[in-house]
């Protein structure tokens, strides 16, 4: 008689990625919780990728450019944060243009071929896909999210979630989480512990096979 909860997760590799959407919060939050994030993963030596909003690469460009001098991976994660479905063909165009000037001046690197929409909304709009392929990036989306925005929840209710996520998912697991809520920082050296404890290794979006990276998401 065996209990399949008790039995060891398959064998093989069980890669992580942690993605963190950095962006102007639309919610009261607390002042420098980027920063500290940035010096835990550096401290835990954890390799993340960072979607980088361009307004708010333009407003803290020193935390900006640590993201790449830490080693992260960056992407774009459009310039206004807008729901990019609700911008005309002229808008999305220039939003997807103005942003990666600004991750390009800010950071200190090119975004692409990185792109996340705002919320994820519009990534199945085939006019918001058109307009982010035309301009020479693919979409990341999720298979895990965080839920690290409600102020109901606790740094552990926000670890707990991404472990167990990132275990039940499997091999590339990519997870969704932000630079601004203080509960993802509360959280992140349980959330690193128990998933090296489980085996994972923490890697950024291209050291997974790039077929099993979610496009929306969900996946
Ligand atoms: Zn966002």
């Amino acid at each position: 008689m065996t209990d399949s909860a008790l039995e060891p997760r398959p064998a093989g590799p069980l890669r992580v990625a942690l993605t963190f959407d950095a962006e102007h919060p639309d919610r009261p939050s607390a002042q420098g919780v980027a920063e500290r994030l940035l010096e835990e993963l550096d401290r835990l030596a954890v390799p993340a990728t960072f979607f980088v909003q361009g307004r708010w690469a333009e407003a803290y460009p020193h935390t900006a450019r640590r993201i790449a001098e830490g080693g992260h991976l960056v992407g774009s994660h459009s310039h206004y944060h807008a729901r990019m479905h609700l911008l005309s063909d002229a808008g999305l165009r220039e939003d997807i243009r103005v942003a990666e000037e600004h991750v390009r001046r800010f950071v200190g690197v090119d975004p692409k071929p990185w792109f996340r929409c705002p919320f994820g909304a519009g990534a199945d709009d085939p006019r918001v896909q058109a307009a982010v392929t035309e301009a020479g990036y693919r979409h990341v989306g999720w298979h895990v999210v965080g839920e690290d925005w409600p102020p109901d929840r606790t740094g552990q209710d926000v670890a707990e979630t991404v472990v167990d996520g990132s275990i039940a998912h499997g091999d590339g697991a990519v997870v969704l989480l932000h630079t601004w809520p203080d509960r993802t920082l509360a959280g992140l050296i349980t959330m690193v512990q128990r998933l090296r404890d489980a085996g994972a290794e923490l890697v950024r979006l291209d050291a997974l096979d790039p077929e099993t990276i979610p496009t929306l998401a969900g996946g």
